[in-house]
């Protein structure tokens, strides 16, 4: 129930990537028939992705994932547009973005950008009173994530982005929690750029893709050979982006019927914690959420220690996101949304996909009332 850290890659992924190691393996940059061969099926998988997002395949640059199209996204827009724009650059971001977008704006800031950090409410919605005080005309570049990571808030990016769209401000989408499971078109949606990683629906890690809308000036962060017209050097992932094809071919063909499966199981083990506990609370409870995901927070009990206990019983779920578990500090994300501390600090999030079933769900209802007395038990003795 970890699957916003990663997800299982689908039997059909696993099966086009071992073909393309086992009799794919030529470089896709031989001019020779095996080459060409190798080259097609990368054409397919951009076509495939192409689909999944309403996109033009030549719009797709393969990346190493949702990490580097980011950096491409940020770095690249901002390098290009530093040729044109003698002035320090600005960029519109929000307090609760992915560590990649936050670290990147961190660097961005020591190199002289101004970073605009806009809050979000109490249900992780993001303030649009200050988003559009913001958006001035001296505005270089906004980047916003879709769905949140950690507690599943979806931003009203339709809106959003017509705002940016309006203003003429390029707008960067961080949608690496939002691929497939919300219905995502870019000629409808009016992003400049959008990043997605396959391993977040049931592709392989390490590969992923950035949309840069058609004349959109960005410059590449890696050179080399001139791969992916001159955007990012360096002999393909073959087989991982035959695998992210093949992944969002797969998604986009049950889109809506595995939102809705995911959701049942979602709302039943929502709805089956509280009904056990009360007092607990649902972070972001009160906003549109991705299908898949409920981040909640049991009063005065240590997020790290629920981990654990549920870990031995078989239950892998997460406390924030993966990537600032090990910290005690509450996530940056329950910060911004004032959630009080004591409830953050007991924050677990549970990420489901269309591989859990109705019995695993009730298996988790039934083992946290055991797991989280245990643990009231041992803390009452402590004290
Ligand atoms: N953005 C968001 C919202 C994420 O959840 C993640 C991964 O957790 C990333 C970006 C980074 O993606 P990747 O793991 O492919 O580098």
């Amino acid at each position: 129930m970890d699957n916003n850290a990663t997800t299982q890659p689908l039997p059909q992924v696993v099966g086009a990537m071992g073909v393309c190691l086992e009799s794919g393996y030529a470089n896709p940059s031989s001019v020779h028939h095996f080459g060409q061969r190798v080259r097609h099926e990368v054409e397919v998988a951009r076509e495939k992705v192409a689909t999944l997002i309403g996109a033009r395949p030549r719009e797709l640059v393969f990346t190493s994932g949702g990490t580097e199209s980011i950096n491409l996204a940020l770095c690249g827009f901002l390098r290009a547009r530093r040729s044109r724009v003698h002035r320090p650059m600005r960029v519109v971001t929000s307090m609760v973005e992915h560590s990649a977008v936050l670290k990147v704006c961190e660097r961005l800031e020591k190199d002289g950008c101004e970073i605009v950090r806009i809050g979000v409410d109490a249900d992780g919605l993001l303030d649009l009173a200050e988003f559009e005080t913001a958006l001035s005309e001296d505005t270089d570049l906004v980047s916003l994530m879709y769905a949140n990571n950690e507690t599943g808030v979806l931003f009203d990016m339709q809106r959003l982005a017509e705002l940016c769209a309006e203003r003429g401000v390029a707008l960067h989408v961080d949608a690496v929690q939002a691929v497939a499971k919300v219905p995502i078109d870019v000629r409808t949606l009016p992003v400049t750029m959008l990043s997605l990683s396959a391993h977040k629906f049931h592709g392989p890690k390490g590969v992923g893709a950035l949309f840069v809308r058609r004349r959109t000036p960005v410059e590449p962060l890696i050179l080399g050979g001139g791969q992916e017209r001159d955007m990012r050097g360096g002999t393909e992932n073959v087989a991982g982006i035959v695998g992210l094809g093949v992944a969002a071919e797969e998604v986009g063909l049950h889109l809506s019927a595995g939102i809705e499966t995911v959701r049942d199981l979602r709302d039943r083990l929502e709805r089956g914690i509280l009904e056990r506990f009360p007092t607990a609370r649902v972070n972001g409870g009160g906003a549109t959420r991705i299908a898949n995901t409920t981040n909640i927070g049991f009063d005065g009990l240590e997020a790290e220690a629920i981990l654990i206990l549920l870990s031995e019983a078989g239950i892998c779920a997460s406390a924030g996101s993966a990537c600032s578990s090990g910290s005690l500090e509450p996530s940056h994300v329950l910060k911004a949304m004032n959630v009080d501390r004591r409830i953050a600090h007991g924050s677990i999030r549970f990420s489901l996909s269309r591989f859990n079933t109705d019995e695993e769900i009730d298996g988790v209802v039934r083992e946290l009332p055991k797991l989280l007395g245990r643990l009231d038990a041992f803390n009452r003795e402590r004290n």
